[in-house]
């Protein structure tokens, strides 16, 4: 998904690799190529202030200019800044170790991705030896309650039992119970997404959480929208105390503006992202990882 930034930042330090020693202004003018194509990816525009900021400090302060390899240190400098950006040395793995059943819940916009994102955290917590339970909590749409439905009959997951006609957080709470009873030790709650952020939807999430007091309340953003994922996010997480993102389609080739910007702009970290419809296709976010692969 990142051809075209790292295509775009090669060249920018394809300039540099022919000098010896760098000036200021050689610097200056890479810092200032480097703005360019963040901007040009949909980064936000303060994460990119703030960026360019951060690595031109960096790369006068430690004598790249006194360096006879000055391209291979700012390329360092960019990559562990780009790194940092996407929260690495951070705490990112799913908070589990609650007394079970331990509660997760799903929320994002429509089209986000959260039912398949579901279906993908059961199969993935399965392998890793508990017991989920699949909670469909949209009652808007009668084909979410049916797609989850359908997803944990194709992973063998138990999903619980809910019908359009009934309230959200009535569902939430019974299925509590349910799992309490029946010896699951993890329910994922999917709950229902609108086309636009509105109060009645965040009145019922923030109910949900009332609710359950889930252990993770994750952020569900589409990678392909861009800075509209990252100025949703930021809205929903003034309203809910959310733990972390998951960002989906970023195995699409989305600018990558939104997987650069989203734990900057949030404060909470990228857990999760999915790189495909397939159900397992759903991979722990490494921000180190995710920057070496940016710079190629
Ligand atoms: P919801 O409305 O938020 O529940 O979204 P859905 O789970 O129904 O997903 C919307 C569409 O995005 C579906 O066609 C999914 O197959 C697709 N989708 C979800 N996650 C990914 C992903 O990581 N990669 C790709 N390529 N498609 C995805």
């Amino acid at each position: 998904m990142f051809d075209n930034l790292s295509d775009k930042l090669d060249a920018v330090f394809k300039k540099l690799r022919g000098h010896g020693r760098l000036t200021e202004k050689q610097i200056k003018e890479t810092m200032r190529e480097i703005r360019l194509v963040l901007l040009e990816a949909d980064v936000n525009f303060r994460v990119v202030r703030d960026f360019v900021a951060t690595v031109s400090d960096r790369a006068v302060g430690q004598d790249v200019l006194k360096s006879l390899t000055p391209a291979q240190q700012v390329i360092k400098i960019v990559r562990e800044e780009l790194a940092r950006l996407m929260g690495d040395g951070e705490d990112n793995s799913l908070k589990l170790a609650a007394k079970p059943p331990v509660s997760l819940m799903l929320c994002g916009l429509q089209g986000a991705g959260k039912t398949t994102s579901c279906g993908k955290l059961a199969l993935k917590l399965r392998r890793d030896k508990r017991n989920p339970l699949l909670v469909p909590a949209d009652v808007y749409r009668p084909a979410a309650i049916e797609q989850l439905k359908t997803l944990g009959r194709q992973l063998g997951i138990e999903v619980f039992d809910s019908t359009i006609n009934d309230k959200p957080v009535d569902i939430c709470s019974r299925a509590r119970r349910y799992a309490e009873l029946n010896g699951f030790d993890t329910i994922i709650f999917d709950t229902a997404g609108r086309l636009h952020i509105d109060t009645e939807l965040m009145g019922e999430l923030k109910g949900i959480v009332q609710a359950v007091a889930p252990q993770e309340i994750l952020f569900v953003a589409d990678a392909m929208t861009g800075q509209d994922a990252v100025t949703v996010a930021a809205s929903f997480n003034e309203q809910l105390p959310l733990t972390g993102v998951i960002l989906t389609k970023m195995d699409g080739d989305a600018r990558g503006g939104a997987a650069l910007s989203i734990r900057a702009v949030t404060g909470k970290p990228v857990k999760l992202v999915g790189m495909g419809e397939k159900l397992d296709a759903l991979e722990v976010f490494h921000a180190d990882r995710m920057a070496q692969r940016i710079l190629g």
